[in-house]
């Protein structure tokens, strides 16, 4: 099988590792509560930030929170690397920013995420990863998402939303654990995305 995944909020914990590090450079000590409640991607609006004020920050702070301590989800390197030794091939399609492209993969190489040759993307448009995903002609695709969710929803694969609070509304098969992977694997007849 050929299976792709988004990395951010999909793999990784990265919203949750970016709302530590607001907490911390701004002083305050907002509740993990309040982060999982969250409607948006965006995380600002938590720390009393506007839009511009969330989008300079982030900025300000990308390379910290890209390349620090960003813990993985539960079971996403273990079951990656089952997948890979099962024979099977994972993809990684981000739209992180070009630039940071060669140290994403950098930093998924050095944290135990499988990626082999050629089987990284990366820099493209939310809207441009449909192509990519109908190109390589994978299995399964799963993404946090919904902007990127909605483009795949005419493809001929199994489209899965990595469940977030802001992606609730979505009608589309969910992991909520990376440990469920296998099972939905196994499962054979696995119903098509509405
Ligand atoms: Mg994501």
């Amino acid at each position: 099988m050929k299976l792709g995944f988004d990395i951010d909020d999909t793999l990784i914990d990265l919203r949750q590792h970016a709302f530590h590090l607001y907490n911390q450079k701004l002083g305050q000590n907002i509740g993990v509560d309040v982060f999982e409640a969250i409607p948006t991607l965006e995380i600002h609006e938590a720390f009393g930030m506007t839009r511009e004020e969330g989008g300079a920050m982030w900025a300000n702070l990308r390379d910290e929170i890209y390349y620090t301590s960003c813990p993985p989800f539960p079971h996403a390197v273990e079951m990656l690397n089952e997948l890979v030794e099962a024979g099977h091939e994972v993809y990684y399609i981000t739209a992180r920013p070009k630039n940071h492209c060669g140290r994403t993969l950098e930093w998924l190489l050095k944290n135990g995420f499988p990626v082999a040759d050629g089987h990284f993307y990366c820099g493209m448009d939310d809207k441009e990863k449909v192509h990519i995903i109908k190109e390589l002609e994978l299995d399964y695709y799963f993404d946090d998402k919904p902007a990127v969710l909605e483009t795949l929803s005419d493809l001929a694969l199994q489209v899965y939303v990595r469940d977030r609070s802001y992606n609730r509304h979505l009608k589309l098969p969910r992991i909520t654990s990376w440990e469920q992977l296998k099972d939905e694997m196994n499962k054979g007849d696995i119903p098509k995305s509405e």
